[in-house]
């Protein structure tokens, strides 16, 4: 606890408001104009090799309708492994909860679509007979040029949404839905060749060849650049390792780290990495930790509550083990920020952050506020404690089991409603970015309050503990 006190330093300068929020919604606005542009080209060439009017008959009907769907399913899966990449580009302007939501969404939808494009393209071949699908589906398979290696494709796409779906997500480990999730690239990597050895559409003239070859270049290219390259050189280049381990009490630790050149890593106070301790037994398993204190050049902070095996673990760390990372991630700081005046709301471990930004980011003193919301007693008191008094931040004590399902505070308010205590505790919350981090359940009740009190979407910005 004494060293974790040491951490606390002079005020940072006040940087320009909002000017890296716009960037962000510039990017998203252009990832998104990219993703409908590459929609409309090929459903264009679907349209101009004659797609339309195929559908005037049941049999070319059902091979145009396989054929559009298998194209933009294509191109929605390219974009669906493009979005977890770790784009430094998406990943600042989106963070990563927000591109893990599109993801889900962009692939279910590919997903939908390819089941359509089988069905219908097989259906089609049967010379649209239902009893002739069988048959049909046993010649593709052994006869068309791809197409066995495209059913294994297939059938690794299934297990990977099947296994995505939330109840049997929710039935599996993380370690081990993560596992199955990364047969996700060997499915889209079998399902290529039978669409350019069979797909007219993707390679029946010049632009078409050089769109979707360049596409999945780029796809690749993206996946072993940033997902595996730049993570390479950055642990070679930094060297993480545990230099203490320090218990903060009721089953949370706070974890030093040092290494070369941390600066470099221009990581951000709120923003967390994927770690990966190199000892003992799930040395390869990989877990986000968010940053508990303000980023040096020569040490990184991150504090734990044992939730489960690896966060469990933690606490038996010897100092010299050696750490691997990727990251920084998230959007939880000052280039999500708008406004001059801010608040945190957090909860439990879910602090953690909004400490780290409490010292991190810029405001004079009474232009922050924090409210910690706990059960028994709270984390990082005398640390809050501290930057109150340097930095001038109100501190909120919010203790307490909470009052209701359909409440995030405690039983202490009384009977004032959500929006009454909140507005009653800080009058000016519409001024201000929040900053709001804890379980997922309890975050959504507290955006609510705020959206009630007239808070717009881009002045709340949330880090949910779990996806
Ligand atoms: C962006 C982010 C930042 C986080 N920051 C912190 C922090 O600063 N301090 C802290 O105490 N906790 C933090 N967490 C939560 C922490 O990652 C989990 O508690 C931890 O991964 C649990 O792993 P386990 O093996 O101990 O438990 P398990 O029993 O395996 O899992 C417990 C819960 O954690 C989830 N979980 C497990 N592994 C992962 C994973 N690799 N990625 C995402 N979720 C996982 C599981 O779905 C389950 O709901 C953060 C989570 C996220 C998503």
């Amino acid at each position: 606890m004494a060293r974790s006190i040491l951490l606390l330093r002079s005020a940072p300068a006040a940087p320009v408001r909002g000017g890296r929020a716009r960037t962000d919604a510039v990017v998203r606005l252009g990832a998104g104009s990219l993703l409908w542009l590459s929609l409309l080209l090929v459903t264009y060439w679907w349209v101009a090799a004659g797609g339309v009017q195929d559908l005037g008959s049941w049999e070319s009907g059902l091979l145009s309708a396989g054929r559009i769907s298998g194209l933009v399913a294509s191109d929605l899966l390219l974009v669906q492994v493009l979005l977890m990449a770790r784009l430094p580009l998406l990943e600042r302007a989106f963070g990563q909860d927000r591109l893990a939501h599109v993801h889900r969404l962009v692939g279910f939808t590919s997903f939908d679509l390819m089941v359509a494009h089988v069905v219908l393209i097989v259906w089609g071949y049967a010379g649209g007979s239902v009893p002739h699908i069988p048959a049909e589906t046993w010649r593709m398979t052994w006869n068309d040029p791809g197409m066995l290696i495209a059913v294994a494709g297939t059938l690794c796409l299934v297990m990977v949404v099947v296994t995505s779906i939330r109840a049997a997500r929710a039935r599996l480990r993380y370690e081990s839905w993560h596992l199955l999730h990364l047969y996700a690239y060997l499915g889209v990597g079998l399902a290529l060749p039978h669409q350019l050895w069979t797909g007219t559409d993707l390679v029946g003239s010049t632009g078409r060849t050089i769109f979707w070859w360049s596409a999945w270049a780029v796809t690749a290219a993206a996946v072993l650049v940033f997902r595996l390259g730049v993570p390479a050189w950055r642990n070679l280049r930094h060297r993480v390792h545990v230099t203490s381990v320090v218990a903060e009490g009721d089953g949370v630790v706070s974890v030093h780290l040092g290494g070369r050149n941390l600066h470099r890593l221009r990581a951000e106070a709120g923003q967390f990495f994927v770690w990966r301790f190199l000892a003992g037994e799930g040395r390869t398993r990989g877990n986000p930790y968010s940053l508990s204190a303000a980023p040096t050049h020569e040490s990184l902070r991150i504090t734990v509550k044992d939730l489960g095996d690896q966060s469990g673990r933690l606490k038996e760390l010897a100092v010299g083990t050696r750490v691997l990372f990727e990251g920084p991630f998230g959007r939880l700081g000052d280039r999500a920020r708008t406004r001059d005046r801010v608040a945190f709301i957090g909860a439990g471990v879910g602090i953690t952050p909004l400490r780290a930004l409490a010292e991190g980011m810029a405001y004079a003193p009474g232009e922050a506020v924090m409210l910690h919301r706990y059960r028994d007693r709270p984390l990082m008191q005398l640390e809050l404690e501290r930057l109150s008094d340097q930095r001038g931040l109100e501190l909120l004590w919010l203790p307490g089991t909470r009052r209701s399902d359909r409440s995030w505070l405690g039983g202490h308010v009384g009977s004032a409603d959500d929006l009454t205590a909140l507005t009653s505790w800080v009058p000016d919350i519409t001024e201000r970015d929040v900053y709001v981090c804890g379980p997922t359940v309890w975050t959504a009740q507290v955006v609510t309050t705020l959206r009630a009190a007239g808070l717009a979407p881009d002045q709340i910005h949330l880090e949910s503990f779990s996806w």
